[in-house]
């Protein structure tokens, strides 16, 4: 079988001239970051004593499939050291969710036992054993040391980057797969095509991928210019997922919207074209449309809201320290680093980052600001005035968790717009 894909779907390590979906050279400054730290390599109290790294944080544009990237590419040997920090079983709202998945999955394409499903970035193994519990065969597939979590957690994993050599050992080991899902990581990588063609090679006829990532029209809709670092190399639109496939042999026979990392989009990508294609996919595009996605100007308007945001945060940090009132920080979600570091918000500003006492972040320090992470029993204890959510796309339940442990304080909510929420409406 012909596993080619096209040379601008491996993304080179360093400044990226052109889009890295379509090659075009159409490509618009959309926002300016600055130099930023790798927003998940938190610190070590002894890796304080050593210089840290930072990289051009760019937002770009593609004025032809409407692809956002970032114009600087670290490394993915770095970004995912064995030590990547993250873990899905980690908050109760994303373990529930992920479950979920199974369930819609299994009806949708009538999976019976003998289908093997494969998770490509099984973290824990969290989502693979919604299908377990089901019955069907599965295999997880994850670089980091998580692996070993999931392993002991009974979840079959292979400890390995997905590529078209990791497929061809799994195809042998395991066989033909009838679905390929991915979740949080098609934004991430720099070997898209060895990803896609991986993909084809492992599944089925008919078989599907399914493909979710967090979705352009909800960054640009709700300001969240901190979905913008060096792990997302790019921010899809349905026309530039649409895009991406067009050199292989799938067709994007379905497309979801839902509201995990404050907004994502599921595609079904099918090897072939023997499935019909929804006809949500021609009304997304049109929505898209609609929305200005390919518009500069829709682009443009972001990035002034987006300034405007910073400069009503600080105003307001500032000041409230001025009348002596205590603010901190609650979790510690890779994104609040872009945030903490373009705002430019130190322990001066907020002295530390509360965390659920089972995180694996306690201890250490956010990349570039150095602001300390510590157990969230710090906040009841000492009851600050304010509490920013840093992950405020789960604002509601963390809320609503804090105060019936007993918290008191009045909450921050950064984004999309500054907001601040009074304990009492809680
Ligand atoms: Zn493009």
């Amino acid at each position: 079988m012909n596993l080619k894909y096209p040379k601008y779907h491996f993304i080179k390590t360093g400044y990226i001239k052109n889009c890295q979906v379509c090659n075009s050279n159409k490509i618009h400054k959309i926002l300016d970051l600055g130099y930023q730290p790798l927003c998940d390599s938190l610190l070590t109290e002894e890796m304080l004593k050593q210089p840290e790294m930072t990289y051009p944080l760019r937002m770009m544009w593609c004025e032809n499939c409407t692809n956002v990237q970032i114009d600087y590419c670290v490394d993915g040997k770095i970004v995912y050291a064995p030590t990547y920090p993250y873990r899905s079983g980690i908050t109760k709202e994303l373990a529930v969710y992920q479950k979920n998945i199974s369930k819609s999955v299994i009806e949708k394409y009538n999976l019976k036992p003998e289908d093997l499903v494969i998770d490509v970035g099984s973290n824990d193994g969290t989502l693979l054993s919604g299908f377990k519990k089901e019955g069907l065969k599965i295999l997880g597939v994850e670089p980091t040391n998580i692996a070993k979590i999931a392993k002991k957690n009974g979840i079959t994993t292979v400890q390995s980057f997905f590529d078209i050599k990791t497929s061809k050992i799994i195809k042998k080991k395991y066989g033909l797969a009838s679905v390929i899902i991915t979740t949080n990581t098609f934004a991430h990588m720099q070997t898209l095509g060895e990803f896609i063609m991986g993909a084809y090679n492992l599944l089925k006829k008919d078989g599907v991928f399914i493909n979710e990532t967090h979705y352009l029209l909800d960054v640009i809709n709700g300001g969240q210019f901190d979905t913008i670092y060096h792990e997302h190399l790019r921010t899809y639109s349905l026309k530039s997922l649409i895009t991406l496939f067009k050199p292989y042999d799938f067709t994007i026979t379905d497309v979801e919207r839902g509201d995990r990392y404050g907004g994502n989009i599921r595609i079904h990508a099918t090897k072939g074209k023997g499935r019909k294609v929804s006809k949500k996919v021609k009304e997304l595009l049109e929505l898209e449309e609609k929305f200005g996605l390919d518009k500069l100007e829709t682009y443009e308007k972001f990035a002034s809201r987006v300034k405007k945001a910073r400069i009503k945060f600080m105003n307001f940090l500032i000041s409230s320290k001025m009348k002596n009132k205590t603010i901190v920080g609650n979790s510690s979600p890779g994104r609040c680093s872009t945030l903490l570091n373009y705002y430019g918000i130190d322990t001066e500003l907020i002295p530390y980052l509360a965390e659920q006492p089972t995180s694996l972040k306690l201890g250490m320090y956010s990349p570039g600001k150095h602001i300390p992470v510590v157990n969230n029993q710090r906040l009841i204890n000492e009851q600050p005035d304010y509490v920013v959510l840093m992950a405020w796309h789960y604002a509601k339940p963390i809320m609503e968790q804090l105060k019936a442990r007993g918290l008191k304080s009045d909450f921050i909510i950064p984004l999309p717009d500054f907001k601040i929420v009074k304990n009492s409406e809680v």
